[in-house]
Formats: structure tokens, C-alpha cells, sequence
């Protein structure tokens, strides 16, 4: 999912959020939604779709206010319901709260029950309404918004990057390990009479959508709230282990978003480079990417190589969601939809291939027969990533482990199930060497198995083999 949150008197905050929503679509499709504070009043909209589909001019004048919520949903936890479109809202005893969440807890069930115990209406079936109603409920209890938020973080065991609106200001936080990324921004105002205007966003590239400066990250474990009287930061947990998921940095976040004081680009760019250093001798004509996600990683590993670049295969740069099933025919004819290759560069050519990562494998299988069937004489896949083993239970939808080609098949068995010549794997060393950081500051459990939060057997056995 995509959080977005703006304190900003004065300005267009419903409009703010609607662009930052914009640059983080990427981020969730199935839903999207704003809720802004106008004083005690709150204003929501929210629907299925995407943001551009949710919201227009006029329903965007609908929501005035000074400080706003934003969030675009795919659904880990909870199904892909109008009801669970996010922010979450809750009445309490101070006024409305509005939360957005990105990541996934792993006691919801726990969580939920206690919840139910202490007869609170749950409206949805998400882990995102558990931590606004253990929210709201510590407001009811007598705390002040701040310790309200704190108690909800100290209920809640998983992975959450929250953006939360409240009457009187805005909160930001992250899990003690900081599996998922959230930024904070300021905009510029000319008028020094007014307050920073500041901004919190799941990547920068929701801050350069609006013009607003990337202050620094929220800390793993850290809660800011930004109120008129600026911005205080405060630590919420005692246990801070930096975590950041590296999948969002390998395929998950967009390559201009920066991490680590340089783009995802140069990132991926990286891993192609150490794709080509593991090689061990192919012999290609051309390197090409899978648009978009194996792009940068095939530029990276033509430099390595000296192996010529060039485009393969052309996307459909407007193909979203459509809910208009093909017709038998067309999928018959394996019709590409998104991807058309380019049968005059590829006839003849002996290609490699390079892709962020291999989930189900279902995708590449029905590419390379697409790039053999427009002439291409041998195919060689490369991966900018390890195997996919394990699922995630931190909030990206990577299916149960059943479903993971690399759980139970070799490379050797996958190369012939997808149909290549050769195919190779980014070693996991490589992966992690390539940020530049300490290895040990990133969670890699779907290609390990070796999981930074505790997850419940129950839980585990819901998608474990
Ligand atoms: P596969 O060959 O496993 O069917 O598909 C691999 C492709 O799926 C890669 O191009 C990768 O960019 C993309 N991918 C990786 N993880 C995810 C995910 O969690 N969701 C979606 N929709 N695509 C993913
Ligand atoms: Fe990211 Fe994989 Fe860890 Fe999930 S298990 S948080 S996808 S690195
Ligand atoms: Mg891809």
C-alpha cells in the first residue's frame, strides 16, 4: 500500500494528497482514498479503483481542511472490499481519528479478538481498523493522542507505516524494524508567519510530486507528530533493529524514489552490474529488460558485460486493472496485453533476458514462448534476485509458499518449466552487497526463510508448505 499525509494550513491539502496518491499508485490499485480535517470536521472519500478513478475536481472541493490522510490499498489482510478501502476512521472521545497503514501484523487475529472482547464494533476485516480502534479506544480510555497512538504501536506485532490525522495534528510511525519505508518532506511556504508545512510519504517520490524537500526518514520504532507547534519526534518502542524490506528496494518502490541517499535506479542499475560479474559466460547478441521492473538491471548488466542493450519488447503504458476479460480467442493466442515484443530486433537473436524476480514463475513461462514464438533462436534469462522461497507475512502479496516455483523446483527444473536456454539466479550476497549498507539492516525473508518479526504458527501454517 501507499500512505501519504500533508499538516499544511492554508494550503489545498486534499489536492496535495491527491497528487502524492497519484505518484504512489504503484503501490496498491485496488483502492484509494483522502480524508482531510477542516477544525473538528472531517471530510472522507474513499472507493474502489484507481486514484484517478476515485477522486475529480469536484469531490476533491468536498475536502477542505489543513491536514489530510491519503492511502492506496492492495489488499494482504482482508479482502478487496469497498468497506476495507482505507483511511480506516474512528470516532473517540477527543474527535475523529483517520488512519492509513502500509505492511501487514501478524497478530491480527489476537488483536481482533481482544478488540471483540471489549465489545468494540469492527467494521472491516482489516489489521489496519485493529490498530485505529486499539486507538481509539486508549483516546476513550483518557490519553491524549500522542500516548493513545504509542499504546495502539505497543498492541500491534508486524509490519506498519502509518500516516494518522487527527483534529488538532499529524502522526507518523513505523514498527520497531522498519520493514516498510516512510519518509518525511517539508514544503515551502513564503509566508513566515505561517507554520513548516510538512509531509509524510511511503516514498520520496510522493515529496517530488508536490515539490516538497525529503527531510529524513521516520526512524524504525520512532512516532512524529506534527501539530502548530512543529514537529516532535518521540521513540515508542525500546527494540529497534533497522529491517527495511529488500524487495521494496530490488522491485517493490519506483526507481526514482531514493533510498539511502540514491535512487532505486542506480540500485537496480547496481544489481545488473553484479548479475554480469557472477556470469558464467553466455554468449548473446542483445540484453533487454522486463518492462518496467527489469529495466535498470538490464542496463546495469549491458554495461558489465558489454552484451549490445536494446528493447525487446514494448509495454502498453495504459494497460491498468481492467475487469473486461479477454475473449477465449485472444487467450488462446497467448495475447499480449501489456507486452508486445519487437519481432524485427528479436528474429534471429540469440537474447538474455533480465528480470527483478521470478514469483510464480507463470509470467516468464508465457514471455519466453512470446519472445521464441517472434523469432528469438535462444533464450537466456537472467534474475536480479535470489529465489523466491518463502512468502512474505510484512505486508507484499507474494503468494503462499505452494505457489513459489523456486520452493520446490530447481534451477535447472525452473530453467526447463519456463522454457530458457540458461537461467541464473543474483546470488544473495550480491543482492545485499550491492546497497552500499550493513547486510544485516534489511529483511530478505522470502528468499531465507528467516523471518525478522515472530510470526505466529498459526499464521505461519496459513501459508507455509
Ligand atoms: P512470474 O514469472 O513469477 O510470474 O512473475 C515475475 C514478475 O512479477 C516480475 O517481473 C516481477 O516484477 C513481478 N512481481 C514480483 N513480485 C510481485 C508482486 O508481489 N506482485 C506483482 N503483481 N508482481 C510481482
Ligand atoms: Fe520484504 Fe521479503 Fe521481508 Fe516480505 S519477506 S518484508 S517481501 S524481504
Ligand atoms: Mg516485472
Amino acid at each position: 500500500c501507499g500512505v501519504f499525509g500533508i499538516y499544511a494550513p492554508t494550503e489545498n491539502v486534499a489536492k496535495l494528497t491527491y497528487f502524492g496518491l497519484y505518484a504512489l499508485q504503484h503501490r496498491g490499485q485496488e483502492s484509494a482514498g483522502i480524508a482531510t480535517f477542516d477544525g473538528d470536521r472531517v471530510h472522507v472519500h474513499k472507493d474502489m479503483g484507481l486514484v484517478s478513478q476515485v477522486f475529480n475536481e469536484n469531490i476533491l472541493n468536498t475536502l477542505p481542511g489543513a491536514i489530510a490522510v491519503g492511502h492506496t490499498r492492495y489488499s494482504t489482510t482482508g479482502s478487496s472490499r469497498k468497506v476495507n478501502a482505507q483511511p480506516a476512521i474512528v470516532e473517540t472521545r477527543l474527535g475523529t481519528l483517520a488512519l492509513a497503514h502500509n505492511g501487514n501484523l501478524v497478530n491480527t487475529a489476537q488483536l481482533r479478538e481482544e478488540l471483540v472482547q471489549q465489545r468494540c464494533n469492527l467494521v472491516t476485516t482489516t489489521d489496519s481498523e485493529a490498530i485505529a480502534i486499539c486507538m481509539g479506544k486508549a483516546v476513550d480510555d483518557g490519553l491524549d493522542w500522542l500516548e493513545a497512538a504509542k499504546t495502539a504501536f505497543r498492541q500491534s506485532e508486524g509490519a506498519f507505516s502509518l500516516a494518522i490525522a487527527t483534529p488538532v495534528g499529524l502522526i507518523g510511525a513505523r514498527d520497531p524494524v522498519g520493514i516498510r519505508p516512510l519518509v518525511i518532506g517539508t514544503l515551502e511556504t513564503t509566508d513566515d508567519t505561517q507554520p513548516i508545512r510538512y509531509v509524510l510519504a511511503s516514498e520520496t517520490c510522493g515529496l517530488d510530486i508536490i515539490g516538497a524537500d525529503y527531510l529524513r526518514d521516520v526512524e524504525p520504532g520512532e512516532v512524529v507528530f506534527i501539530t502548530e507547534s512543529g514537529l516532535i519526534s518521540e521513540r515508542w518502542s525500546d527494540y529497534s533493529q533497522r529491517k527495511l524490506c529488500i524487495f521494496e528496494m530490488i522491485y517493490f518502490a519506483r526507481p526514482d524514489s531514493v533510498m539511502h541517499d540514491e535512487s532505486l535506479y542506480t540500485y537496480r542499475m547496481r544489481l545488473g552490474h553484479q548479475l554480469a560479474k557472477e556470469e558464467k559466460g553466455v554468449e548473446a547478441d542483445i540484453v533487454f529488460g522486463v518492462p518496467d521492473s527489469g529495466i535498470p538491471a538490464a542496463i546495469g548488466y549491458s554495461q558489465a558485460s558489454g552484451v549490445t542493450y536494446a528493447e525487446g519488447l514494448i509495454k502498453n503504458r495504459y494497460v491498468g486493472r481492467t475487469f473486461i476479460q479477454p475473449t477465449q480467442h485472444m487467450r488462446e493466442s497467448g495475447i499480449k496485453m501489456k507486452l508486445n515484443p519487437l519481432k524485427d530486433v528479436l528474429a534471429g537473436k540469440k537474447i538474455i533476458i533480465v528480470d527483478d524476480s521470478i514469483v510464480r514463475g507463470t509470467t516468464s513461462r508465457k514471455l519466453v514462448k512470446a519472445l521464441r514464438d517472434a523469432g528469438a533462436t535462444e533464450v537466456h534469462m537472467r534474475v536480479s534476485s535470489p529465489p523466491v522461497t518463502h512468502p512474505c507475512f510484512y505486508g507484499i502479496d507474494t503468494d503462499s509458499q505452494d505457489q513459489l516455483i523456486a520452493a520446490t523446483k530447481s534451477v535447472a527444473e525452473i530453467c526447463e518449466i519456463i522454457g530458457v536456454d540458461s537461467l541464473a539466479y543474483l546470488s544473495w550476497e550480491g543482492m545485499l552487497k550491492s546497497t552500499g549498507q550493513d547486510p544485516k539492516s534489511f529483511c530478505s525473508a522470502c528468499f531465507t526463510g528467516d523471518y525478522p518479526i515472530g510470526v505466529p504458527d498459526d499464521v505461519k501454517r496459513s501459508k507455509l508448505m
